[in-house]
């Protein structure tokens, strides 16, 4: 029996406003514990929440982002729970009227294009977090920390569209680049602002009835969100295969042994008691103020690589790598400005610049960690055109300007490595090497052409790399016919 695997992803995303969802606290992420609560966030009784209008409007910007509907009224209800991490009793969530619906992004799975579609998009709150295992004079406690609590989320739901480990890990991705570049999200798995729940079920090929699902539950990399899901089809396709039944249930991944492990069961599975929040209205929307978001959406990725693609140029593979992150397209982009040959500039982007930056651990959007300028880079490329450099000089003082963030100029005249074009110094350095090496000299002469490279290589040597390429060819197969 062959087996088809189904998947479904439910994301959490944390709203970069600055304040929450409901009340004017700080949503900054890393402060003390409790020191941004306040009574509406720790849900003392008697206090009014009021809606976050800059948290709506990055929802509705996802919306059209993933093509959904917007609902002109949607309702929040209360999810009713008991949690020591949510003081309310209670998250704040939107459940049968949802703010958006019906939509779908596009992905690219290795060269395949694939649509997934997009059940639903809801704005809730986030809860707080717990610290287990604390020590407190000398015993071990676990500590709630409320900064989180009331954090505004939207959780995106996808339809189970998914058919492998691989698809789901690219809409994730996909997911997250859109709510980066809408400047809406961080998209911080490991700090928790990007979060992931992914239903696994498997089925007999050919079948059209959805199999029993597992829910596993917040997985914090990319890497552990495939590797848990292709652990999780093989155990399901085990069991059934072995005549037992899945039973519907939330695991969780152990990336330390990369197994799941079953959390509750379905019997256990709560629930919540929806009801519509007392204390908010209906969220009714303006038309006008959709409108004027839909206007003001900047350019989304996959936007973004079709204009590279054809305003530079380049081919799709450059512009995927180049829009990876809005950061990197937009330095792209400024080089651009300053010199115009785009796939020479997206040659040095992705090789040397790219390399620099992973072995550096270096972030491109901060200025902190990376200092060289796209005019610095431009000035450089030219410096190569003019002949003032090699090329693989060029490499080694791109280097040194990673480092020190210093101009190419600078750098050039510190190292002492222009280029050598200057015909007498070359000369002197060519006849240096072929007096020195008179056996091959003679062979060369004789039809040992291949030792051409021989001599390019020792006076490449002896200038310490300097020698101009073009200019030291010419010469030296003038002193060579001699
Ligand atoms: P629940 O009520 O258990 O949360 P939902 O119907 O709301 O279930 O679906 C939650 C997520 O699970 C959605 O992303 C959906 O696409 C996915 N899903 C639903 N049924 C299955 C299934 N049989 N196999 C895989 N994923 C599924
Ligand atoms: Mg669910
Ligand atoms: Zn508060």
């Amino acid at each position: 029996m062959q087996y088809e695997a189904v998947i479904g992803l439910e994301i959490h995303a944390q709203l970069l406003t600055d304040s929450k969802a409901f009340c004017g606290c700080s949503t900054r992420f890393g402060a003390p514990p409790n020191t941004q609560v306040c009574p509406v966030c720790l849900g003392m009784p008697g206090v009014l929440p009021v809606l976050n209008k800059r948290a709506v409007e990055f929802a509705i910007k996802m919306a059209f982002a993933t093509n959904c509907e917007i609902n002109p009224k949607s309702v929040f209800s209360r999810k009713n729970y008991f949690y020591p991490d949510l003081p309310k009793g209670y998250q704040i969530s939107q459940y049968d009227e949802p703010l958006t619906k019906s939509g779908y992004i596009d992905i690219d799975v290795n060269g395949t294009k694939k649509r997934i579609g997009i059940t639903r998009i809801h704005m809730e709150e986030d809860a707080g977090k717990l610290l287990h295992g604390e020590t407190y004079e000398d015993s071990d406690y676990s500590f709630v920390d409320l900064n989180r609590a009331a954090v505004p989320l939207i959780e995106i739901v996808s339809e189970p569209d998914m058919r492998s480990s691989d698809e789901a890990v690219e809409y994730l991705k996909a997911l997250r680049d859109i709510l980066v570049y809408l400047e809406i999200c961080d998209g911080n798995m490991e700090e928790g602002s990007f979060r992931c729940d992914a239903n696994v079920s498997v089925r007999p090929i050919g079948e059209k009835k959805l199999g029993t699902k597992a829910e596993l539950k917040n997985i914090n990399s990319f890497r552990f969100i495939q590797r848990a899901i292709e652990y999780e089809i093989k155990r399901q396709i085990e069991v059934i295969e072995e005549g037992g039944r899945i039973i519907q249930e939330t695991r969780l991944f152990d990336s330390d042994k990369g197994i799941t492990i079953s959390m509750r069961s379905k019997e256990e599975a709560h629930d919540y008691r929806y009801f519509p929040e007392p204390d908010l209205l209906p969220l009714e929307i303006d038309a006008e103020w959709i409108d004027e978001i839909r206007r003001n959406l900047p350019e989304l990725p996959a936007q973004k690589r079709e204009r590279f693609v054809n305003e530079y140029g380049i081919p799709q593979y450059d512009a995927d790598v180049l829009t990876s992150s809005k950061a990197l397209a937009n330095y792209y982009e400024g080089c651009v400005k300053f010199y115009n040959k785009p796939k020479v500039i997206s040659n040095w982007v992705m090789g040397e610049l790219l390399r620099l930056l992973k072995e550096g651990g270096r972030d491109i959007s901060q200025s902190s960690s990376f200092k060289i300028q796209p005019e610095a880079l431009a000035k450089l490329l030219n410096m190569i055109d003019s002949s003032a450099i090699s090329s693989k000089i060029a490499k080694e003082v791109l280097e040194e300007m990673y480092k020190t963030g210093k101009d190419p100029d600078a750098v050039v005249k510190e190292k002492g490595v222009v280029q050598i074009s200057d015909e007498d110094t070359l000369i002197k350095a060519i006849d240096d090497v072929l007096s020195k090496n008179p056996k091959e000299v003679s062979d060369y002469k004789e039809g040992r052409e291949k030792l051409f490279g021989f001599f390019v290589g020792q006076v490449m040597k002896a200038t310490k790399g300097q020698a101009n390429p073009q200019v030291l060819n010419k010469l030296l197969k003038e002193r060579l016919s001699k």
